[in-house]
């Protein structure tokens, strides 16, 4: 099954909007395990779109159209796609009295334009709409399928998602249920991990095996078919055992999962408390925190000192540490660690300092990150070299603390 997806609208051609409604299809289809070659943009333009619909039908086998249903002039994908398939246009009914229900409940007179929203290819399963009034379609011939959408993302959204879906799961992939796993990465690129996996990846069948980066994670999605959950699922494991076997000791999590939460609850499972303090992140760590509800059972506090002279008149650094080692450094960052701890009284004390860029800060090239971690009466530093731009890198820092923390 190869997809494409065309979205008609000249102003995403102008810059005007974003293209959103081709991210929503396609991270839906990703999930099912369809495959998406291309995505199209063109104006509302009857032979520019008929040229793309061409093209897309040499090349997939379902055809996803987004925008252009509405009344006005400038709305033609139904009609273009009428002509070019040599199919009919006739009024659903059903579309048609909401329509009419609609302009009657504001007292408004329905025009022969609105009347045209109703007009569906013969043969198509209507799709409803509830947030709008042009219904979409679902029209199928021997060797294509074609799902036509509104261009409104709070009317495509669901009607894809509640609608289109199930139609595809039944019809074009033959009732097999599909079934996605996600298994959460840290401490290892992508590039990485591609490598350690690269010929699971190049044979994959099912599940398919989909690597993916994101906010300096890195995330493996297995999409598996079966008759029945069992079977898509046995699919999944087999693969995910082989994944552990070589890169498990970087798997911190699955689907939802977040490190942020896989800290709480290790936190909580040992009773163990913690505070921050906070240079180069200036409260980000907190703040990745506290995100999670009920964070408040282990992390107690913390501070941001942002400069040499908070860090020495605030939290007790000495000036000679900062001196003698700059305040980006193994040593300043150990004794952040050790006095936040100290005054919050936790069990944990972690210390981030480092430089965020773009110039370098303390001596330190941009991206030298130092992250302290006090337990008991031991301190262990780690060493960051991020070459991300500033709030990348800020926001890197905080994972890799929290991930060292796990660890
Ligand atoms: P309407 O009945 O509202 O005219 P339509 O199906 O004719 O709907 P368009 O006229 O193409 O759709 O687009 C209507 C609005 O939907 C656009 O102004 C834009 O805000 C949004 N939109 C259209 N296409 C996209 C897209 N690909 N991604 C995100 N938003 C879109
Ligand atoms: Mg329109």
């Amino acid at each position: 099954m190869r997809a494409e997806i065309i979205a008609v609208g000249s102003e995403l051609l102008l810059g005007q909007i974003v293209n959103t409604n081709a991210r929503f299809i396609s991270t839906q289809l990703a999930e099912m395990g369809i495959t998406i070659h291309f995505h199209t943009v063109v104006g509302d333009n009857k032979g520019r779109l008929v040229e793309a619909i061409r093209i897309a039908e040499g090349r997939a086998d379902l055809i996803i159209f987004s925008g252009g249903l509405g009344p006005t002039k400038d709305d033609l994908t139904k009609q273009t796609i009428a002509d070019h398939l040599h199919a009919k246009l006739v009024i659903d009914q059903q579309a048609l009295s909401f329509i009419a229900d609609f302009f009657a409940k504001r007292g408004r007179p329905m025009t022969d334009n609105n009347r045209q929203q109703a007009l569906v290819l013969e043969g198509a399963q209507v799709l409803k709409n509830d947030n709008g009034m042009a219904p979409g379609m679902f029209y199928r011939t021997s060797t294509h399928t074609y799902i036509l959408l509104p261009g409104p993302p709070k009317e495509l959204e669901p009607m894809f998602q509640f609608e289109a879906k199930p139609l595809l799961a039944e019809q074009v992939l033959d009732n097999q249920l599909i079934f996605s796993h996600v298994i959460r990465f840290y401490g290892i690129g992508e590039a990485e991990l591609e490598t350690e996996l690269l010929d699971l990846i190049e044979n994959q069948t099912n599940p398919t095996i989909a690597p993916l980066a994101t906010d300096s994670e890195v995330t493996i999605r297995l999409t598996a078919t079966g008759a029945t959950e069992d079977e898509a699922w046995s699919a999944i494991k087999d693969v995910q055992a082989e994944i552990l076997n070589r890169v498990g000791k970087y798997v911190y999590g699955y689907n939802n999962d977040s490190l942020a939460q896989k800290l709480k609850q290790t936190l909580i499972a040992h009773h163990l408390t913690i505070s921050a303090a906070e240079s180069m992140t200036a409260g980000l760590f907190q703040a990745e925190l506290a995100s999670i509800p009920g964070m408040a059972e282990a992390l107690v506090g913390g501070v941001v000192v942002y400069n040499e002279e908070t860090k020495i008149k605030h939290l007790g650094i000495n000036k000679e540490t900062i001196d003698t080692f700059t305040v980006v450094s193994r040593e300043v960052a150990a004794e952040m660690a050790k006095k936040v701890r100290e005054k919050f009284a936790t069990d944990i004390g972690v210390s981030i300092t480092g430089a965020a860029g773009p110039e370098g800060h303390g001596g330190q090239p941009a991206g030298t990150v130092w992250i302290g971690i006090a337990y008991k009466e031991e301190v262990h530093t780690y060493e960051l070299h991020l070459a991300g731009m500033r709030n990348t890198n800020r926001i890197r820092a905080v994972k890799f603390a929290i991930h060292y923390i796990l660890r």
